[in-house]
């Protein structure tokens, strides 16, 4: 892990630039990016790779289009956060509690190898994080990434 101070906001367009060719045409992608500066203590391919993650879910998530919100924000206190929403199927109740263990998927084999969030998970958890989800059957789902906030500059 290479740890350092980082600008969430900065890492998330800076990857977003790259990420953007692997939403399809029929999704709207929205990047909504807080106005302050959030400081991290970070390693960015970790980072990347959790946007990147939580993207790919959201775009398989919406097979027949839909709006992609990637935000950051900081709360008043200890923590910033990074939120993926799509408007795709949602996650059925009976299985929100195990999509966070590895190679749990629903998808065909081809598609998913169910390792994407219990990575995502491992590095959240690796940085002091957590992982909220908020989901509705057959409207969509919210990941949200919460990290502890640094209070030097960068
Ligand atoms: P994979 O994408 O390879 O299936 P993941 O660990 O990334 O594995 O996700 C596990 C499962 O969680 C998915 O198969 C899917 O059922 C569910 N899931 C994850 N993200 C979303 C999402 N944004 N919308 C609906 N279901 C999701
Ligand atoms: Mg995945």
């Amino acid at each position: 892990t290479q740890w350092e101070l980082l600008d969430l906001n900065e890492v998330v367009q800076t990857a977003m630039r790259i990420l953007r060719r692997l939403v399809r045409e029929n999704i709207a992608t929205d990047v909504e990016l807080a106005a302050e500066p959030l400081v991290v203590k970070a390693d960015r391919g970790q980072l990347e790779q959790v946007l990147m993650n939580l993207v790919v879910n959201a775009c398989d998530a919406m097979p027949t289009g839909g709006r992609l919100a990637i935000r950051t924000g900081g709360d008043p206190g200890d923590w910033v956060w990074l939120e993926v929403e799509d408007s795709g199927t949602g996650i059925p109740e009976d299985i929100r509690d195990r999509i966070f263990e590895p190679f749990f998927t629903t998808k065909p084999r081809e598609k998913g190898t169910g390792l994407g969030l219990s990575v995502v998970h491992g590095i959240v958890t690796g940085h002091g994080g957590r992982i909220e989800v908020t989901s509705e059957v057959g409207r969509g789902s919210v990941f949200r990434v919460l990290l502890p906030r640094q209070r030097e500059e960068v």
